[in-house]
């Protein structure tokens, strides 16, 4: 998407204006935004600032978030801030990043650190431990005067602490400054055309973010054998950042997901008691009953048929159930919550589970290799490991044989229509219609940029 560089001296530098100076810039850099550019920040903008007032907290982060788009669309103008900001010409602030195996002594010798400074340091209290145990990775900055003097250092004590120690003749002064985590949102827009990584990874989405949108529609589209060239998809994203370095990939925020033609939304909302979920334009759970695969990015080796050649009995008979082809010790997931009717060995199915979810639906896990944690009787909740994917019982590969059934009959899980999940109550219908309009006004319009230039 960005090279990493510029981006992070954008951050830097929206982080350290205060907020006039900020609005001033911003102020300039519209009036030399082209049409075309301003229309696109303004939709931004737009969108990051409706995210804002929905989810508390968030405000300041999606200021940054603007201004490092904003800030890398343009040549930057020169800020007051920025002048006022930089080091005067008596600080030498050298910046090492540690690697692999090396030690504080190395970096000091390397920059020419007088060693008995380093030592009035390391006697500071508290400094001994994180210098001395340095994880790779880690930034520390020196201050260097005449002679090799270390003026001051910096360093981080731990995730939300920077510490700044400053040498002046015997005594040491110490300034803490807190690392704050943000978070920041994000869009990114793209069209399929060979995978859904492939063009995830081209709108610069993360595999976290990516298996994140995957999990969030998993229920209404299949993943492994449904996605078709010309899918499409829109996701508004958090992200978690410090010290204008990425740190983790956070929630979805609202998503759409064209497939084969059809449309799917989700949108993260809290229900007035609390309760996270995602739930599409009419309020029902994206989160159905039962999960369509019970296994992740499997492939399908046999369908669901009242009649076929076994291929080990080599005679006809039905396949009740669907196979699913993956490495022996992949994870197997309960499709439903339910609890454990049966956890042992089945003949033919081998080491299998059978899970009872109520209402007359019942699921069967065959041929695993091992089982989960939960035994007979133990209550298990929609998407725990039950066991692992293996070739017991009367397989010739490793592979999971899933059986569905209702009232006793067997069903095709590929096929079998579930209910509906219950929409949110008409008293939480007012609050969610309100938070999730204008996040649908804005997705329509990113889509509608994003995929009218083409
Ligand atoms: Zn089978």
């Amino acid at each position: 998407m960005f090279a990493a560089k510029p981006r992070a001296q954008a951050v830097r530098r929206s982080q350290a204006g205060s907020g006039a100076p900020h609005a001033a810039s911003l102020a300039a850099l519209w009036q030399r935004f082209s049409h075309e550019h301003a229309l696109i920040a303004g939709l931004l903008l737009a969108i990051l600032l409706m995210v804002a007032a929905i989810v508390p907290g968030l405000a300041r982060s999606v200021q940054a978030a603007t201004a490092s788009r904003v800030e890398l669309a343009v040549e930057l103008p020169q800020r007051e801030s920025d002048a006022a900001s930089r080091p005067t010409s008596r600080s030498q602030w050298k910046t090492v990043k540690v690697t692999a195996g090396q030690t504080l002594g190395q970096i000091c010798s390397g920059l020419g650190v007088a060693i008995a400074d380093m030592y009035k340091v390391l006697e500071y209290p508290g400094a001994r431990e994180p210098l001395t145990r340095l994880q790779v990775g880690a930034e520390l900055a020196f201050d260097i005067g005449e002679r090799g003097a270390l003026r001051a250092i910096r360093f981080d004590r731990n995730d939300s602490q920077r510490v700044q120690l400053r040498l002046d003749g015997d005594q040491v002064q110490e300034t803490i400054s807190q690392r704050e985590l943000q978070s920041r949102v994000q869009v990114a827009s793209a069209e399929i055309s060979s995978s859904l990584f492939a063009a995830g990874a081209a709108a610069g989405l993360r595999d976290a973010t990516l298996l994140e949108l995957a999990n969030v529609f998993g229920y209404d589209i299949d993943f492994a054998q449904e996605i078709r060239s010309g899918d499409r998809f829109t996701v508004v994203y958090e992200e978690i950042w410090r010290d204008g370095e990425f740190v983790r990939s956070g929630d979805i925020v609202a998503a759409t997901f064209v497939n084969q033609g059809r449309e799917y939304a989700a949108y993260r909302y809290t229900t007035s008691d609390g309760k996270l979920g995602y739930y599409d334009d009419e309020g029902r759970p994206v989160k159905k009953s039962f999960l369509r695969m019970p296994i992740e990015f499997a492939r399908i080796s046999s369908r669901f048929s009242s009649a076929r050649k076994h291929p080990i009995l080599g005679k006809v008979r039905a396949h009740q159930g669907v196979d699913y082809a993956a490495r022996s010790g992949t994870p197997i997931r309960a499709a439903g919550d339910g609890r454990v009717a049966f956890a042992g060995w089945k003949g033919g199915y081998g080491r299998a589970v059978i899970l009872d979810h109520g209402r007359g639906y019942t699921t069967l896990y065959g041929h695993m290799s091992a089982f989960g944690k939960y035994r007979t009787g133990q209550r298990v909740v929609q998407g725990s490991v039950i066991g692992y994917v293996g070739a017991t019982g009367l397989a010739t590969a490793p592979h999971l044989h899933y059986e569905f059934r209702v009232a006793g009959v067997h069903r095709d899980p590929l096929k079998v229509t579930l209910p509906k999940p219950e929409p949110l109550p008409r008293s939480e219908m007012a609050r969610f219609t309100a938070q999730v309009t204008p996040m649908r006004t804005q997705l329509d319009l990113i889509q509608a940029r994003r995929f009218a230039a083409r």
